[in-house]
C-alpha cells in the first residue's frame, strides 16, 4: 500500500521476454507542483513503512515498486536519504536481491540479451525494442554476472546491480534516469543450483566457449555504440576475474568504457590512501610510503596501479620504482621476483627482487606478520576476502614499525572483512587510520570516538560519469580516474579527519558527484579527450544540471 498507482502494476508474466521491460516509467516529472513541506511529509511516511517492512527483501521489494509506480516519489526519497536508501538498493541488499531474484516480486527492469537467441541481431533487436522508451541513453551498466559481489556467478539472477548501480548514477550522480540502460549479458551459468532453480528466467546452459563470448561482448559493444553514439559511457560490473581486466585492456581505447571493479574501486582505495595524509601522525608525504596488500586480484592491482600513476605523474618517479612501493601477498604467499607458484601479467609488474635479507630466508613460510616485520610497510590494504586475517599481531606489527599506519579491510560483504572496525581499533589502541569496504558503526575507546570510513565505490562512479558525460569525452583515461580520486580525498572536512574519517558523509554525494565531475571534466580536457568545454563551469552549475525529479532543466547536458 505504497501508493494508489501500484495497484495497477501487475506485470504477470513470468517469462522473461527480454525487451518488454525498459525503463518504462512514466515521466511525470514536469507536471510536479514544486517540492512542498506537504510532499515532503507524505515522502517521509512512504520511507517510514518501508523501513518498517520485516526484512531487507521486502523493503528492496517496496522501493522497485516504488520506482515503477511513482519514479519522482522514489528519487525525491533517494535523494533526500542517501545513506537509508543506498545500503537497500545496493550493497549489501543488493546481493540478497540477486540471490533471491528468481522468486522476488519485482517489476521486470533492464534488458537481457543471449546469444543463444540474439547473436548476429543484438542491434536490430536493440533498436526493435528500445528506441520507444529509450531514445537516447548516456550510461550503460553491463554485468556478465560471473562474479557478483563476493558471491560468484549468478546467471541472469544478477540483474538487481547494473539496475542498482543505474539507481546510484542518478540518485547520486544526477544522470537523467530515462537516459540510463541497464544491461545483463545471459552468456550461461556455470552453477547447476542457480540453472535448475525452476523459477529461473536465464538460459539454462553453462558459459559459452570462450570465442563466442568474446564475440558477443564485440557486438554488444558496438551495436551500443551504433545505436546511442561513441559518447554513451558503457560500465563494465562484476565480470569475472578472468574477463575484467582483458576486457577493460581491449575496449578502453576505442569505446567509452569504465570498470568500478577495478577502476572505481582504485579510485576509491587512493582517494583514502590521499585523505589519510592530512591525519596529525601519518606521514604527508605520498612518496614515503609502502604498501602491502593482502590479496592480488581486481581490487588491489587497481589501487596499486592507481598509486604508481600518481607518483609518476605527480613525484616524477619512474613506474618501475613508484610499483616497487607496493607489494602483494596473493593466495599463495609473497608475490616476489622468481617465486614458483604462477604469477599473472598483473601481478608479474609486482614481482620485486626481494630484500637482501629475506634473499636467504624460507619466504613461503613467513605468515602476515612475519612478511609486515620484513618489509615494514606504512599502510596495509586487504582486499582478500580472508575474514580475521588482520588479527592483533597483525596491528602490533603494523604499529612497531609506523607512528600511525594505514590499515584498510575492504573486503566485503562484512562476513569477508580482513577484521571490524572495533578489532582495528581495539588492537592498534587507537593508533591507525582505519577504513572498511562495509559499513561499520563509529569505536568509543576512552574519551575518543573513532569514525570509520567506508571506501564506497559510489564515492566515485557517479561524478565520473557525469563529468565524462558533461565533457562528452570518447575514453576515461588514467588521468581522469586519478582526478576524481585526488578531487574525493579533498573533500573530506577536518572534523571527519579529526575523528580518524577518510571519506565524506554519504549524504552528501550529489554534491560531491558535482565536485569529482567538475575535475573530471577538466581532466578529460587537459588530456584533449573532451568534446565539450567546460573550465568555464561551477561545481553549482553542474549541480543544477543534475537530474532531480521535479525540477525542469533549463539547459541539458
Ligand atoms: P578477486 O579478483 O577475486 O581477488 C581476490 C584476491 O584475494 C586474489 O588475489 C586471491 O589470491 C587473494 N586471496 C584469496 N585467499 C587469500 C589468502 N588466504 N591470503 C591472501 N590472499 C588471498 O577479488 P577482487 O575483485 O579483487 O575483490 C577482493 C575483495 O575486495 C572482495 O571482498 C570485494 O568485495 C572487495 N572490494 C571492495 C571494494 C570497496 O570496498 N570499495 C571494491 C572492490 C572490491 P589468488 O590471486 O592467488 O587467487
Ligand atoms: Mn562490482
Amino acid at each position: 500500500k505504497l501508493t494508489a498507482k501500484q495497484a495497477t502494476n501487475t506485470d504477470t508474466s513470468n517469462k522473461p521476454s527480454p525487451f518488454d521491460n525498459l525503463n518504462t516509467d512514466t515521466d511525470a516529472d514536469i507536471m510536479l507542483s514544486p517540492s512542498s513541506p506537504q510532499q515532503k511529509e507524505a515522502d517521509d511516511l512512504v520511507l517510514r513503512e518501508v523501513l518498517a517492512l520485516e526484512t531487507n527483501l521486502a523493503r528492496y521489494t517496496a522501493l522497485m515498486q516504488l520506482l515503477s509506480t511513482d519514479r519522482s516519489r522514489f528519487f525525491r526519497i533517494a535523494q533526500s536519504n542517501l545513506s537509508v536508501v543506498l545500503p537497500i538498493i545496493y550493497t549489501p541488499v543488493v546481493g540478497e536481491a540477486c540471490q533471491n531474484f528468481a522468486q522476488l516480486d519485482i517489476p521486470k527492469r533492464g534488458t537481457w540479451l543471449n546469444p543463444w537467441e540474439h547473436q548476429g541481431k543484438i542491434l536490430s533487436t536493440l533498436k526493435a525494442q528500445l528506441s520507444a522508451n529509450t531514445p537516447n541513453v548516456d550510461v550503460v551498466v553491463v554485468s556478465d554476472c560471473q562474479r557478483i559481489l563476493g558471491l560468484g556467478d549468478l546467471g541472469a539472477n544478477g540483474m538487481p546491480i547494473p539496475v542498482g548501480k543505474l539507481l546510484l548514477y542518478s540518485a547520486a550522480g544526477g544522470i537523467d534516469p530515462a537516459r540510463t540502460l541497464p544491461v545483463v549479458l545471459d552468456v550461461g551459468c556455470d552453477v547447476d543450483s542457480v540453472r535448475d532453480d525452476p523459477d529461473y528466467k536465464g538460459v539454462r546452459k553453462p558459459r559459452v566457449d570462450p570465442d563466442t563470448y568474446d564475440a558477443f561482448v564485440d557486438e554488444f559493444m558496438r551495436a551500443i555504440a551504433e545505436m546511442y553514439g561513441k559518447q554513451c559511457f558503457v560500465q563494465f560490473e562484476d565480470f569475472g576475474n578472468a574477463n575484467a581486466a582483458r576486457l577493460l585492456t581491449k575496449y578502453r581505447e576505442n569505446f567509452l568504457s569504465f570498470n568500478d571493479d577495478i577502476q572505481g574501486t582504485a579510485a576509491v582505495g587512493l582517494a583514502g590512501i590521499l585523505a589519510a595524509l592530512n591525519i596529525p601522525d601519518v606521514e604527508g608525504d605520498l612518496s614515503k610510503h609502502s604498501f602491502l596488500f593482502l590479496g592480488a586480484g581486481s581490487a588491489g592491482i587497481g589501487i596499486a596501479d592507481l598509486i604508481a600513476q600518481m607518483l609518476v605523474s605527480q613525484y616524477g618517479m619512474q613506474l618501475e620504482e613508484a610499483r616497487r612501493k607496493c607489494w602483494f601477498i596473493d593466495s599463495k604467499g609473497l608475490v616476489y621476483r622468481g617465486r614458483n607458484a604462477r604469477l599473472t601479467k598483473e601481478k608479474e609488474a609486482y614481482a620485486h627482487e626481494l630484500p637482501a635479507e629475506l634473499q636467504n630466508s624460507n619466504v613461503s613460510d613467513m605468515d602476515l606478520t612475519a612478511t609486515i616485520n620484513a618489509l615494514k610497510p606504512s599502510g596495509l590494504i586487504g582486499v582478500s576476502t580472508q575474514k580475521g586475517s588482520f588479527n592483533e599481531q597483525v596491528f602490533a606489527a603494523m604499529t612497531k614499525h609506523n607512528a600511525k599506519p594505514i590499515v584498510f579491510a575492504l573486503s566485503n560483504p562484512t562476513s569477508k572483512a580482513e577484521c571490524t572496525a572495533e578489532q582495528a581499533y581495539n588492537y592498534s589502541n587507537g593508533n591507525i587510520v582505519f577504513a572498511s569496504g562495509s559499513p561499520f558503526d563509529p569505536v568509543t575507546l576512552g574519551d575518543k570516538t573513532f569514525i570509520p570510513g567506508q571506501g564506497n565505490n559510489c564515492y566515485i562512479f557517479p561524478g565520473l560519469g557525469l563529468g565524462v558525460s558533461l565533457a562528452a569525452a570518447t575514453v576515461v583515461d588514467d588521468a581522469m580516474v586519478l582526478a576524481a580520486a585526488r578531487k574525493l580525498a579533498s573533500l573530506v572536512a577536518r572534523d571527519r579527519l579529526n575523528s580518524g574519517c577518510v571519506y565524506p558523509k554519504i549524504d552528501d554525494l550529489l554534491s560531491i558527484s558535482a565536485h569529482v565531475a567538475k575535475a573530471v571534466w577538466e581532466e578529460a580536457e587537459r588530456s584533449g579527450v573532451a568534446g565539450k568545454s567546460g573550465i568555464d563551469v561551477t561545481v553549482d552549475d553542474i549541480r543544477d544540471a543534475m537530474y532531480e525529479p521535479g525540477r525542469v532543466r533549463l539547459s541539458g547536458y
